[in-house]
């Protein structure tokens, strides 16, 4: 009877010790928190972070990144956060003058660093660098050293799990390369139509060119969309792309005066190595 006694204290106490472990694990306050501005930007950061830190995304799905502001529920998640790691979008450099000083413990870390960025080619855009780097698996490459650079600092006791992840994903993002290349490699008609312009990266990358729909990140005018349609006619384009979150009126209006098909991508998405695979065989099969 002692002895069944005993066992039963014995047993209590191992699942005591498992329970209190359990709740520390469970207890996110112990896993650091790091922000971003874009879904694309949290998947390079885990890629490189594995499970040791949490992303915040600022910009909820289905946003417009350059029509965005600052709320006071998003100012509490970066207050807890160590990095904010940000991707040359308007609303970061609001963020930056007006807000910044309010948090002088939360490091920001540039991710386009050492990224030559372009100009946007429409001449409206004075002086306005083309932020949409992400979207150009050899420009990730440099993101990723940028990340893992960063961590190494703040997190050096996870700097050996940092390294491999840092090898694995510049592997993966040059295979992806590969496979976007020879999905592309012999497309004829090499221009493409895009509701917004968020594509030069990686039309230059793969030798394309975007023809954007929205003009000064707004619908088109009549004058304006009448020439896009004469434009498109020319050219036989079969397909506008149009993304998540951006008027469609016009797009809509375009494929049906050109008899081309709407096709919807999502240039945020979190999904992002699957985005530019479907991107890149949605332009093969037009
Ligand atoms: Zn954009």
């Amino acid at each position: 009877m002692k002895k069944i006694f005993l066992l039963f204290v014995v047993l209590g106490f191992f699942s005591f010790i498992e329970a209190t472990n359990l709740h520390k694990k469970n207890n996110s306050d112990t896993i650091s928190l790091v922000s971003v501005s874009i879904a694309p930007q949290a998947f390079f950061v885990e890629k490189i972070a594995g499970d040791t830190l949490k992303v915040n995304v600022i910009l909820p799905s289905n946003a417009n990144e350059h029509h965005f502001e600052f709320k006071p529920s998003i100012m509490k998640k970066l207050e807890k956060s160590d990095i904010y790691f940000t991707i040359g979008l308007e609303f970061e450099k609001v963020f930056l003058n007006k807000f910044h000083h309010n948090f002088p413990k939360l490091e920001i870390v540039n991710m386009q660093k050492n990224i030559s960025l372009l100009d946007f080619k429409d001449s409206h855009h004075r002086n306005q660098k083309d932020p949409h780097t992400w979207l150009d698996p050899i420009l990730v490459q440099t993101m990723a050293v940028n990340i893992y650079n960063t961590l190494i600092k703040k997190y050096p006791k996870n700097k050996d799990l940092y390294k491999k992840n840092l090898d694995q994903f510049l592997a993966e993002l040059d295979s992806l390369n590969l496979q976007i290349s020879s999905k592309l490699e012999k497309l004829k008609q090499r221009e493409f139509v895009v509701y917004h312009p968020s594509w030069a990266y990686f039309s230059k990358r793969y030798h394309l060119t975007q023809i954007p729909v929205e003009i000064l990140g707004k619908e088109p005018k009549i004058k304006d969309l009448q020439k896009l349609i004469t434009l498109v006619k020319e050219k036989n384009i079969k397909i506008i792309f149009v993304q998540n979150g951006f008027p469609e009126k016009a797009a809509k209006t375009l494929a049906r005066e050109c008899d081309a098909k709407i096709f919807e991508i999502n240039h945020l998405s979190k999904d992002w190595e699957n985005e530019l695979l479907r991107i890149s065989d949605a332009l093969k099969a037009k």
